[in-house]
């Protein structure tokens, strides 16, 4: 055979001027190293942080360590079958979710892709997961109330649309029951709701989902759910997940409320992840920028301004602490971000005192435009009476002579302990929340036992609710108590004690 120098020359000048063509075109890279769910990958040169990467059989990546020569990305997908020197190809997108009316009712995966066997969903559109926290000009004060149902809550710790509140405690004391609880109560007040489960039991979820299920309350709450099974990059997404898709709501001017239960289990899958990334492990082996990816969930948090539509997304993060330390790393992060925590506390809850909310330590900065005036006007000195009685209850231990006014005092304490008590799935709505501590503060129990406080109660918002439905309407059309209501309050109160006590007899 007879071969031309004059053909090798051009064919490689021909292979080289393609090559460097090609080279501007090229969008994909090869895997140099896989394993734990995480990959470095070659060639991805433009490749941008948070990029979805397409790896071979359909499973999906995120670009998340952009160093010098190499990509290093997570896998949010199983990895089997995927091996070094496979192709992986850029979207040229950031990571972006389905959101839309059709996900309400649904429980979804950590990628809003549906895990209830109900068949696809049609998102409307999509959002990438994470963007920029709405702007100082784009936000409003927070000025209307959010609800909880939950007594102890609404008078001395008041949410608002579009603020965040953490709630703090030890594990198995009512934590997530405060969130749900919050969400059933939203029922029929144009609330959609979204509970992130990060990191839980799958068993634990499926019981929420089925509560959540008997109280009506699916109707307008999606389920966001990214277990302990899962691996760490898809528990470390969902809370994103569920940000985007109550943001969507918000700007179309809808009030939304999320729960992210909880942040302790997200911490931890962030280190899981960065430390498989070999990020350089900082203060109890989280990466130092661990508190950044709290802040920027939370900051998007907002209530908006009237000219983008006055929406507003509420977030109740969770966090567990370790024996009711609050100064470890993880629980003061979060507690600098948020605009106030309800903290519950093992030992209240475990004296039967549920929900276990320590008012004393519990703060919501937002404050006053929280809550209906009305509520205002009971509310006032309630959180100082507890405070007292809590302070002349330790006192009384001793056994000493006590004074008529501390054995009033400690009486009335005893009462009001007891009227904030509450069973879980009852929120109640705030015209009941506030005429029975109308009757509390009020010194109107004085007279009746602490153990039959429960029963009086639950008789006295009935017979209020059947007799003198106008007392309560008058309460939520006015949102204050004038004299007028106040004395058809007390009129009320004195006629139904009359016939409680006689009952009793
Ligand atoms: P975990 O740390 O496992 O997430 P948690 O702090 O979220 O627990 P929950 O699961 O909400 O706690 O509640 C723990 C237990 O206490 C449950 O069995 C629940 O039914 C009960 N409980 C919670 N709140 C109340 C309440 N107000 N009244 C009576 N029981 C309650
Ligand atoms: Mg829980």
């Amino acid at each position: 055979m007879n071969i031309k120098p004059e053909e090798i020359t051009s064919i490689i000048k021909s292979e080289i001027e393609r090559y460097d063509k090609e080279i501007k075109t090229i969008n994909s890279g090869t895997i140099i190293q896989i394993g734990d769910g995480v990959a470095r990958v070659f060639g991805l040169d433009d490749c941008m942080e948070g990029e979805l990467l397409e790896f071979p059989n359909g499973v999906y990546g995120m670009a998340l360590n952009l160093e010098q020569d190499n990509v290093g990305c997570v896998l949010l997908g199983p990895e089997e079958g995927i091996k070094e020197g496979d192709v992986v190809k850029r979207t040229e997108k950031i990571v972006e979710v389905g959101v839309g009316e059709n996900l309400i009712g649904r429980v979804v995966n950590a990628l809003a892709e549906p895990i209830d066997g109900k068949g696809p969903i049609k998102a409307e559109t999509t959002r990438p997961i994470e963007v920029q926290a709405p702007g100082i000009l784009e936000r409003s004060s927070v000025n209307e109330p959010l609800q909880t149902g939950i007594k102890a809550i609404d008078s001395m710790i008041p949410i608002g649309k579009g603020q965040r509140e953490l709630i703090i405690g030890d594990r198995q004391i009512g934590k997530t029951a405060i969130g749900i609880d919050t969400i059933i109560n939203q029922k029929g007040k144009d609330v959609i709701c979204i509970y992130v489960a990060i990191g839980q039991k799958q068993s634990t979820v499926a019981y929420i989902v089925n509560t959540l299920q008997e109280m009506g309350a699916m109707d307008y709450t999606t389920v966001v759910a990214a277990t302990a099974s899962e691996t760490a990059p898809l528990q470390y997404l969902a809370p994103y997940v569920g940000c985007t898709i109550g943001e969507h709501f918000m700007h179309q001017g809808k009030d939304v409320l999320v729960i992210y239960d909880d942040l302790s289990k997200h911490a931890v899958a962030y280190r899981t992840m960065s430390l498989l990334l070999k990020r350089p492990p900082g203060r109890e082996a989280y990466p130092g920028d661990v508190f950044y990816i709290h802040s920027r969930l939370l900051e998007r948090a907002a209530k908006l301004s009237e000219e983008l539509g006055s929406g507003s997304l509420t977030a109740l993060p969770i966090i567990e602490t370790l024996a009711g330390d609050v100064t470890a790393y993880i629980p003061t992060n979060v507690i600098s971000i948020t605009d106030g925590q309800i903290f519950l506390e093992g030992d209240l809850f475990y004296s039967g005192q549920r929900p276990a909310v320590n008012a004393g330590i519990s703060v919501s900065r937002v404050g006053g435009n929280a809550q209906i005036k009305a509520m205002k006007q009971v509310s006032g000195t309630l959180r100082l009476e507890l405070a007292q009685y809590r302070e002349l209850a330790a006192f009384a231990q001793f056994g000493s002579d006590l004074d008529r006014d501390t054995m009033m005092r400690l009486e009335k304490g005893k009462r009001l302990v007891e009227i904030l008590k509450q069973d879980q799935y009852s929120p109640m709505n705030v015209e009941d929340q506030i005429m029975i501590l109308y009757a509390a503060v009020n010194n109107f129990l004085s007279d009746i036992e602490v153990v039959s406080i429960k029963k009086f109660e639950r008789e006295f918002l009935e017979y209020m609710n059947v007799h003198h439905r106008e007392v309560g309407k008058a309460i939520v059309e006015g949102k204050v108590l004038t004299d007028e209501v106040k004395g058809m309050l007390e009129s009320g109160i004195v006629e139904f004690k009359k016939k409680f006590l006689n009952d009793g007899v």
